[in-house]
């Protein structure tokens, strides 16, 4: 259950925001201080499992299988604040929410995610949802994603990728992968061109997993173009136009799938706790604020130099956990993140590349004794009927740090 009205309220830990990041911290802490400690501040009545979104997409997980009551997924000692942060005073430990009330804390997390700016490109926000334009970063058109899938019968496939940042860089290409692999396996693929219109100038950061991206790109016959950044959607002449450098460049789509411009969320981009990005201004390796030491940020917000998934929230929770507990002892926070990252980059409907890696380093950090690079149905299983369970039973309890103890067992080498 929500607090109904609160006007004024301290709790010890107040956490910003009931996502991956914010619910993993939450937990933690409430089962840790007992009931009424923890307040967290939430504004939406339903919590998603976005990195099922992808799936979803390509009609290969059932919607409802993303998606819980906020309700039923909020620790039992923490108490949900209804409403949206909106102004924060760190040097009076204090925040306002939308509705107006004020609340107070002695330690503050900041895992309000990342805020989707579907007005960046113009057009986009009328076409969404119709006529082939769709986008799986939205609960409600990735199932739209599908449907225009199975109805397509041929024609020029679009698939975009902003600048950064943007959350899960694989996900643009990863529904693009899908369409190919089923347009292939409906007799259509002769009948299909995909274009892949990147705004970065490489396929992804990581060289190992840039290098077989780029394989399947070459031997599916994928066009891709790099620097090309979205502008408009013209949905009545159905056109994407593209700036690429200082050219404008006009294609015509059948489908087409934007990924839309996101960044950090306006109340901490507006507020003193922000880095010059907007981002939540935190050490990238011990995660605490650089200015405010009882504030720590988790996920998306933070500033950190990371790939922004639910993989890395979960191996920056432990380093969250350890490093308040140790302000709260008056201790020196020295657990740090290692910038550990993963994408399951799915290829078709039934193969997987398992990106694991270090966005610090840019090095691999596989867990699994055998080359991840590689597509494989057991690493496809993995993301359809493990990860899920991962994320709801064991991330959101504050139970899933990351794999790191796995990898020390299964791939030594790499721990
Ligand atoms: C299509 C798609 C595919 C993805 N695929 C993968 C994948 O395969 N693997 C992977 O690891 N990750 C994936 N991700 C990324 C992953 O979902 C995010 O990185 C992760 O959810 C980040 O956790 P978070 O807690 O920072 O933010 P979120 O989980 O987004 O939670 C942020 C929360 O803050 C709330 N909030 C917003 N504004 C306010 C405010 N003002 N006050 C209070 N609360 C607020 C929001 O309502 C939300 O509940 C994918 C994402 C998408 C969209």
């Amino acid at each position: 259950m929500a607090s109904t009205s609160i006007r004024q309220k301290h709790f010890k830990v107040a956490v910003v925001g009931g996502g991956a990041g914010g619910l993993a911290i939450a937990s933690h802490f409430s089962e840790k201080l007992g009931k009424g400690a923890v307040g967290v501040i939430e504004p939406s009545t339903n919590h998603y499992y976005q990195p099922g979104w992808t799936l979803v997409g390509g009609d290969l997980m059932d919607f409802n299988k993303t998606v819980r009551r906020t309700s039923d997924v909020m620790p039992i000692n923490a108490e949900w604040v209804h409403d949206a942060a909106a102004t924060f005073a760190p040097e009076a430990n204090s925040l306002t929410t939308a509705k107006g009330d004020t609340i107070t804390y002695d330690y503050l997390v900041l895992a309000a995610g990342f805020q989707i700016n579907w007005d960046a490109i113009k057009g986009l926000k009328d076409a969404l949802g119709k006529n082939g334009v769709t986008s799986n970063y939205h609960a409600d058109h990735c199932k739209y994603t599908a449907k225009a899938m199975n109805e397509f019968a041929g024609g020029h496939a679009v698939f975009t990728q902003p600048n950064m940042p943007i959350k899960c860089a694989g996900a643009p290409q990863k529904v693009m992968y899908i369409f190919e692999d089923t347009m292939r396996r409906n007799g259509l693929r002769d009948k299909t061109t995909v274009t892949f219109m990147q705004g970065m100038p490489s396929i992804f950061a990581i060289q190992k997993y840039a290098k077989a991206l780029t394989e399947q790109c070459q031997e599916r016959d994928i066009n891709v173009n790099f620097r090309h950044v979205l502008t408009e959607v013209k949905a009545d002449t159905k056109e994407a136009v593209f700036k690429a450098g200082e050219k404008e460049v006009t294609v015509k789509y059948d489908f087409l799938h934007v990924t839309p411009q996101m960044g950090a969320p306006d109340c901490i981009r507006n507020s003193p706790l922000a880095a010059e990005n907007g981002m939540a201004n935190v050490d990238k390796e011990t995660m605490q604020h650089l200015t405010f030491p009882n504030v720590f940020a988790i996920g998306d917000c933070a500033n950190l130099p990371t790939s922004k998934t639910a993989a890395a929230v979960a191996a920056e929770a432990p380093v969250v956990k350890a490093n308040m507990e140790a302000v709260m002892r008056q201790a020196n926070p020295t657990a740090k993140y290692d910038g550990y990252a993963s994408c399951p980059l799915v290829i078709s409907r039934d193969r997987l590349i398992l990106a694991e890696f270090s966005a610090y380093t840019g090095q691999p950090m596989e867990t699994l004794f055998l080359d991840q690079s590689i597509p494989r149905e057991s690493l496809f299983f993995l993301k359809a009927e493990v990860m899920p369970d991962l994320y709801w039973d064991a991330l959101l309890k504050g139970h899933w740090n990351g794999p790191s103890n796995v990898r020390k067992i299964l791939n030594p080498f790499n721990a």
